[in-house]
């Protein structure tokens, strides 16, 4: 258990260049992810990434609400992310909070420019996230399990979408940033992925990285989507190549 209150900065990167759990710097923490735990949703998806667990549901295409969202020409994409209060140590104040509006907000326009909206005006795609344990990137992996969870819920898209963070800790730049690393680092960069074109739909940035620094994050970052998008594919394979109800069994 740490000292209560202690300021000191722990030592992010050893002598051998390993992190302090033990991940080198193009490292992604254990991952995996479920399709369709949620039954009574159109579309869910479960994933623990290192100490994260994230649920997502989707709901749709159905009914807008409010109705004045409605929009003529295309489904609206409702996305609302959220933190469990018992998902930190110190508990968190439940309900939306500034910071929840705004992952929300960017979720729900990365989704925008992968799905066929079109295909559906006047109903609302309803995303729904819930953190049960945050160990920072909860964003990327609300974004993965939301991404997951649409495709589960059979809604067209381009592509999957997967996201990842990338950070500085120790001068250095390193791929997924746990708790700690997030803290104590000097930035943090989550980003999300289309990887059939290359583009990124979610790019934010907290800290300071100089140019060819942000250059190699991106590089990296771009790396591990690629990874966690094999993940994902996996996950809705093993979901839907099961074997035929009833085997036939005689
Ligand atoms: P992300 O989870 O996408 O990395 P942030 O960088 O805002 O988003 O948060 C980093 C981590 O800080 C979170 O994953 C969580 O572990 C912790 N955290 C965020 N908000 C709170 C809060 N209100 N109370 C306690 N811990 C929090």
């Amino acid at each position: 258990m740490g000292s209560v209150g202690a300021k000191e900065v722990p030592v992010l990167l050893n002598a051998d260049g390993l992190r302090i759990d033990g991940r080198r710097l193009d490292e992604l923490r254990p991952i995996q992810i479920r399709a369709g735990p949620l039954p009574q949703a159109d579309g869910s998806a479960f994933v623990e990434w290192g100490q994260n667990k994230v649920m997502a549901a989707v709901y749709g295409p159905r009914e807008v609400h409010p109705r004045h969202l409605q929009q003529s020409t295309k489904a609206v994409i409702q996305c609302r992310y959220n933190m469990a209060a018992f998902s930190v140590d110190e508990r968190k104040r439940p309900g939306l909070d500034r910071r929840s509006q705004e992952i929300s907000k960017v979720i729900a326009e990365a989704f925008e420019s992968v799905v066929f909206a079109e295909e559906f005006p006047r109903t609302s795609i309803d995303v729904y996230i819930e953190v049960l344990q945050a160990n920072a990137g909860t964003r990327c992996a609300g974004l993965v399990a939301a991404s997951v969870a649409l495709a589960d819920a059979g809604i067209p898209m381009v592509d999957l979408l997967p996201a990842v963070a990338v950070g500085k800790i120790d001068n250095a730049i390193a791929l997924d940033l746990k708790k700690e690393e997030d803290n104590f680092g000097q930035a943090d960069l989550p980003m999300a992925l289309v990887p059939q074109s290359g583009r990124l739909v979610l790019l934010q940035m907290e800290g300071h990285m100089t140019e060819p620094e942000l250059a190699q994050a991106l590089e990296l970052g771009v790396g591990g989507c690629r990874v966690i998008h094999e993940k994902m594919k996996a996950a809705l394979r093993e979901r839907y190549s099961t074997a035929p109800l009833a085997a036939g069994a005689a």
